[in-house]
């Protein structure tokens, strides 16, 4: 089956055709964060969505170019910079770097461009003289350059492709300075904003004079330079459609008289505790909050991939620690497989008793639908049951094991869990993969231990390592010894 995705250009479930002759490339691009302050869970649900798109592509075959700008000049930014007596790169680096690590703890593909606002100057600027030479764009008396709605619509192009506007309320002339502004509001908007006495130090030469882009022109022109004038992937929340993207659409389009974006992806709204995210109402969280809570990355990950894209999902902190047990069964099964399966990796491929061939087609055939994770959570889960239902049985082999495991690998190539800290090698008589038996004494590694081992990980990761040292010594007192092997954490029963 053929990937299908929601485009918003077409409001409709399309097959995904990439512009590439061949079918092979595709080109992605992703709104990024504007680092003013560390990204928020509504925030980290859009990004882990571009993961999920750039992933699924990949796993059906796609060599994709995964593009993800970074905001490093726009309105907010200019306030905090001020505010915090800064410099522009010294504030927004901070900031950068949290971001990137955050990415990392949830799990998500490194983008393979990350071009910076800031050191696309020249770029913007060139798109924007395109504009005004094409009488799109003209400088206004302020000083500063607006991208003129009633030229492009003059031009036979469309503004409002992805959102139904209401043009006729508009009122000729009216311009509207700031990057956000709502869809009643709709008015010409700034390119270049001429300098101000509030912008202080952060300002470019340019032939409109000194001043700095707006924020939808930084991404007509990153995306343009990264991917070309037509691409295939456009991606962000959904509170970008309008205006960020609607704007993006005028610009490039205006510039370059060619088809922007050929599909658009948008994620929809998180909900916290049932309410909008606030700070006043206590539910708003940046994933580092949640890690100071005692939850993973990873246990993050896998609650924002439990709901669909496009549903506004209500994330919760029991949410999250029942994401903690679903991944807990997850890791209780594959290590169990992995005891049996040793040092053995080539899967045996002559039998493959758990259907792990037909789970893998179910599990593609879910993501093809639109990205329909709760289907492709279903055939993981029967894959946990009918595996364990085995690994009780005592009935797998070596090859069997190997097989299992090469068929979550798969599956996980897109779910993006990683694998658990802790590989739980639970035999009594555990000394090295190459003495286990074909079917070990599996015994079961208790909550209370489960839990000390993964404080460990965690103390360990943030340096600790006078508690690391306790929490060994603590769970020797319990029975158990704690190594640390090059393929993780190994668990034994003395
Ligand atoms: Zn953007």
């Amino acid at each position: 089956m053929a990937l299908k995705l929601f485009n918003t250009l077409t409001r409709s479930v399309q097959e995904f055709t990439p512009l590439d002759p061949a079918g092979k490339k595709a080109g992605m691009y992703c709104c990024g964060p504007t680092v003013y302050d560390f990204a928020h869970i509504g925030n980290w649900r859009t990004f882990v969505f571009a993961d999920l798109v750039r992933r699924t592509l990949e796993f059906s075959g796609y060599e994709v170019r995964h593009v993800m700008n970074i905001t490093d000049v726009e309105d907010k930014i200019i306030r905090r910079v001020r505010e915090n007596k800064s410099t522009l790169r010294e504030f927004t680096g901070k900031y950068e770097a949290a971001f990137l690590d955050d990415l990392k703890t949830l799990g998500c593909r490194e983008p393979h461009q990350k071009p910076r606002a800031t050191e696309y100057i020249a770029e913007i600027i060139a798109l924007i003289e395109k504009l005004v030479a094409r009488g799109i764009a003209y400088q206004a008396n302020d000083g500063s350059v607006y991208f003129s709605i009633t030229k492009y619509q003059g031009c036979g192009c469309h503004y409002g492709q992805l959102l139904k506007l209401n043009l006729d309320e508009m009122r000729t002339g009216e311009r509207v300075a700031s990057d956000e502004y709502e869809k009643e509001s709709v008015a010409d908007f700034a390119l270049w904003k001429a300098r101000v006495p509030d912008d202080g130090d952060v300002f470019w030469p340019s032939p409109f004079g000194d001043g700095r882009p707006g924020w939808h022109i930084e991404c007509s022109a990153m995306s343009i330079k990264a991917l070309g004038e037509s691409f295939d992937l456009h991606l962000g929340g959904e509170d970008l459609k309008f205006p960020h993207h609607e704007d993006e659409i005028a610009q490039s389009e205006g510039a370059t008289g060619k088809p922007f974006v050929k599909f658009w992806l948008h994620g929809a709204h998180l909900l916290v505790e049932g309410k909008k995210m606030s700070k006043s109402l206590g539910n708003f969280f940046t994933l580092r909050d949640l890690l100071a809570k005692g939850f993973t990355g990873r246990e993050v990950r896998y609650l924002l991939l439990t709901a669909h894209y496009r549903e506004t999902f209500n994330f919760t902190l029991d949410g999250l620690s029942g994401a903690k047990s679903a991944l807990a069964r997850i890791d209780e099964c594959l290590g169990k497989l992995r005891e049996i399966a040793g040092e053995n990796s080539t899967p045996n491929n002559e039998s493959l008793p758990l259907n792990d061939n037909s789970h893998l087609k179910l599990f593609a055939y879910a993501l093809h639908d639109d990205l329909n994770i709760s289907a492709a959570w279903g055939v993981v889960f029967d894959w946990v049951r009918e595996t364990n239902k085995r690994l009780a049985e005592n009935s797998l082999s070596v090859g069997e094991a190997v097989s299992a495991l090469a068929a979550w690998e798969k599956m996980n190539s897109v779910l993006g869990l990683g694998n658990a800290n802790i590989i739980i090698f639970a035999s009594a008589n555990f000394v090295g993969g190459s003495n286990l038996t074909a079917n070990p004494t599996v015994v079961s590694v208790p909550e209370e231990i489960r839990l000390l081992a993964d404080e460990r990980a965690a103390v360990k990761k943030a340096k600790d390592f006078q508690r690391a040292d306790a929490i060994r010594e603590e769970l020797k007192a319990k029975g158990w010894v704690i190594e640390d092997t090059p393929k993780g954490v190994k668990l034994k029963k003395i």
